[in-house]
């Protein structure tokens, strides 16, 4: 078995979520797992929903690789058949390929590498394929945590979420995932008076008072905080783009500017601060009448050190008094630090596999991933988003988008990466 293959196959098991479906790639691992005679455990969460556990090793060290089976829906103006997981001039084609069966390939190829290898392992060596990342992993690390957690209890996790690398004046940057922002998904309700729209005087318009509130919170101006790793990474930055200086709160912005490339700017940008995006508006009901009712739905992403206290506080020094606010969906955010043996192993496994003159850098993530609950239960978990030297740079934008596809030395590299990782921690 090669990791392109595993790919391939695991492309070609249609688990697009809703309705997931994962037992598919349950079926599927179990053979391989069966194969190669590694012991594994099986957790059905729903119908046709499954988790899969193999171990390998024993001892009381444990390292867990993770990685989520489902994917979201193909969509549309596809060039190929998004699930017909083609291997072609060494690229592997379809849905996944990138988020997240790509990782599970090079975490299943790594296992089975490292058992055929037969090195005895001082410690265990888990690797948990999960289901559901994708719509709020109820049926996957959710459900392990809350029904069996020591089918996933490790010293620490290492999972999906990492930044591919970017190159900047020459130097290419790998990143390690340390943390996640909340998500503090927020309600305004405007209540006004209704009356005929002919005589609008005698009525309070409920989608006025809200078009001024969201107005004033289009001029958010949110409090720049820097993390120590965020601070860290982006002083690493300017250096690398040699420049001069400390970043600080009052100059991050002027630095963010200066770079090129927008995408990598403004996610850098989400990491320094709270966002606020107002993105759902109802109100009113026919043209003719006032409405008394106006609610916004605001996509709001919160710091590790902020909460829902935080949030409404904030919303208030915009919108008034006038307008309830209530946070309707909250996610805290979660956070590993980068002072621990488990990231400095991370960082050197990076720099040794990737070669001379590379950069390794921590940062946190705008989105969320699974890495959330198992920080919540206290295990430390840190993102990969590693890729061959030469890998194709115009797929990064495929993740959940279309054409989504991965070269095959990338695979290779984190495969690779993923058994020097295991080797050095459980020796
Ligand atoms: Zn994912």
């Amino acid at each position: 078995m090669t990791p392109e293959r595993i790919l391939s196959d695991l492309i070609r098991l249609n688990t697009v979520n809703p309705p997931g479906n994962e037992i598919e790639v349950v079926r599927y691992l179990k053979e391989l797992f069966d194969a190669a005679r590694i012991p594994y455990e099986i957790v059905e969460s729903a119908k046709d929903r499954a988790n899969v556990m193999a171990r390998l090793g024993s001892g009381s060290k444990k390292l867990l690789f993770l990685s989520h089976s489902d994917v979201v829906p193909a969509g549309e103006g596809w060039d190929f058949d998004p699930f017909c997981g083609e291997i072609s001039d060494g690229v592997v084609y379809g849905r996944g390929a990138l988020d997240c069966k790509g990782l599970m390939a090079a975490q299943v190829y790594a296992l089975l590498q490292l058992a055929r290898e037969g090195a005895p392992l001082n410690g265990v060596l888990i690797l948990a394929a999960t289901a559901d990342e994708e719509k709020g992993g109820h049926f996957g690390v959710k459900y392990l945590l809350e029904n069996c957690p020591d089918k996933i209890q490790a010293d620490f996790a290492i999972n999906e979420g990492g930044e591919e690398p970017v190159f900047l004046n020459g130097r290419m940057i790998y990143f390690i995932q340390v943390g996640e922002k909340g998500t503090a998904w927020s309600k305004l309700q405007a209540a006004g008076k209704s009356c005929h729209g002919s005589v609008p005087a005698l009525g309070d318009n409920a989608v006025i008072k809200m078009a001024r509130a969201l107005n004033a919170l289009a001029g958010y101006e949110p409090e720049i905080r820097l993390i120590p790793e965020v601070e860290y990474l982006l002083q690493e930055l300017l250096r690398v783009k040699g420049l001069d200086g400390v970043v600080s709160k009052d100059n991050v912005d002027i630095l963010l500017n200066g770079f090129e490339d927008k995408s990598f700017a403004e996610t850098l940008r989400a990491m320094t601060r709270m966002t606020v995006s107002p993105n759902v508006i109802e109100g009113g009901s026919k043209t003719n009448v006032v409405p008394d009712q106006c609610s916004a739905s605001v996509d709001i992403r919160i710091l590790p050190g902020q909460d829902e206290n935080y949030v409404i506080s904030e919303l208030r020094r915009y919108v008034g008094e006038d307008i309830p606010v209530e946070v309707d969906n909250y996610v805290a955010p979660t956070f590993s630090t980068s002072q621990s043996d488990y990231y400095r192993l991370v960082e050197k496994t990076t720099r040794e596999m990737a070669g001379d003159g590379v950069l390794c850098l921590p940062h946190i993530s705008p989105g969320a991933t699974d890495s959330r609950f198992l920080r919540s239960a206290g295990i430390p978990s840190y993102g990969i988003g590693h890729m061959d030297r030469e890998f194709d740079q115009d797929a990064r934008i495929t993740i959940h988008g279309k054409n989504e596809r991965i070269d095959v030395s990338s695979l290779y590299f984190k495969a690779d990466f993923l058994m020097v990782l295991a080797r050095k921690y459980l020796s």
